[in-house]
């Protein structure tokens, strides 16, 4: 119960992890030999199509529901093995919740919310008072003790449900959705001071989100779970600039995928060419390099794409099936003379040419910028 930040060390291990729901007639594998580690003070954040197993991980996590088969290790004790009333304490002392909906008590006050797992911990009610304040003015809401849930709103109503979380100090956070109620403007400014809060707190939390933008924004490492499986966790800037299968390349932001031929190895930088179009990749010491004439599957980001009006030797043509207005930038979806589609994209400022459908672009990749690698 003390405010200092946790040390630094390992929150989390989960180890070959699999959740097989049995109906019966039929058998859903939700999770399949999952496994990976969380430092404390970590902000993870997990991504996933729809019934790729988001949900279950965080039953698990949250000692809500056992794992059929694997060890999972909160805070160095293995969970997996313990009696129900020992998992149901180690939720109570250790884990906190925060969902989309904000299951608030609806005729209770904001602070009488928050006192509550307060009480349950045993914490006599002048110090819970006293604690509970403390944690809503951590939320910004000091001014707002004695408002019940319908006298707030949304965005202060999910402050309320995460000081309450956070009432007891638990060594994890778990979230589920937690802003997907919130319109875009605040769900902006809450996804800064969630990250603010966890940083000051020093504490763990693991997020699913739908938000891509949201999770490559305040955490510190993706898990992109397809299947019941991870197929990735990473940094945000690696899984993005080298995402290691065609799925993540395709979940994460927008990339360009095609079958292209090695046709050159200049030092550390391979050169392809999909279509016409010549694509650079900088060779990755730990990967084997693919040999000349070899057809592999290369990555390339929109913005990592050129087009202009006029052809050179560096460029290759590609008619113009649209243009999507994006804000800030432009999408270009065209057709190279292949018949491969292509989407580039284009800054609004960069000057003169406006381009239109029908027209031809002349495409090639921007100075500097590497292409991605996909295995097979
Ligand atoms: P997500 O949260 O990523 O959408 P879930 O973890 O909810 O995915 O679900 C993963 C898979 O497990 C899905 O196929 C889903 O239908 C199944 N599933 C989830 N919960 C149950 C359950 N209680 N009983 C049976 N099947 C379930
Ligand atoms: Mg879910």
């Amino acid at each position: 119960m003390n405010d200092t930040g946790p040390a630094a060390g390992t929150a989390i291990v989960v180890h070959d992890v699999t959740k097989v729901y049995d109906l019966g007639e039929v058998k859903v594998e939700a999770l399949r030999g999952v496994s990976f580690t969380i430092e404390r003070g970590e902000y993870v954040a997990i991504m996933g199509p729809s019934g790729s197993g988001k949900s279950t991980l965080m039953n698990v996590l949250g000692c809500l529901d056992r794992p059929t088969a694997g060890r999972y290790l909160l805070d160095g004790t293995d969970v997996s093995t313990l009696a129900d009333d020992a998992l149901a304490h180690i939720r109570l002392k250790k884990l906190g919740f925060v969902f989309q909906g904000f299951n608030l008590l609806a005729r209770t006050s904001a602070l009488k919310n928050v006192a509550l797992p307060l009480f349950y911990a045993g914490i006599a009610t002048k110090r819970r008072n006293e604690l509970a304040a403390a944690r809503l003015t951590e939320v910004g809401l000091a001014d707002r003790l004695d408002h019940k849930p319908n006298e707030l709103s949304g965005g202060q109503q999910q402050r309320v449900a995460i000081a309450r979380a956070l009432a007891i100090r638990p060594r994890v956070l778990l979230l589920d959705e937690p802003l997907s109620a919130l319109d875009a403007h605040l769900r902006e400014q809450m996804q800064v001071e969630l990250k603010r809060l966890q940083a000051r707190l020093g504490m763990t939390f693991i997020m699913v989100t739908h938000d891509q933008t949201e999770a490559l924004s305040i955490s510190d490492r993706i898990a992109v779970m397809n299947m019941g499986r991870i197929e990735q966790i990473a940094p945000p800037a690696t899984l993005y600039d080298r995402p290691a299968t065609r799925f993540v390349a395709r979940f994460i932001g927008t990339m360009n995928l095609f079958e292209a031929r090695c046709i050159a190895r200049e030092g550390t930088t391979l050169r392809f060419v999909a279509g016409g179009l010549p694509l650079d990749l900088a060779l990755e010491a730990q990967r084997p390099a693919p040999a000349e004439g070899e057809i592999r599957t290369i990555g390339v980001r929109p913005e990592d794409l050129i087009a202009t009006p006029e052809a050179s030797p560096a460029t290759t043509p590609a008619r113009i099936a649209s243009i999507v207005f994006h804000g800030r930038s432009l999408r270009i979806h065209a057709d190279l003379l292949s018949g491969a589609a292509i989407v580039v994209d284009r800054p609004r400022q960069s000057s003169g040419v406006v381009f239109a459908a029908g027209d031809l672009a002349h495409l090639q990749l921007r100075a500097g910028a590497s292409c991605v690698l996909l295995d097979a």
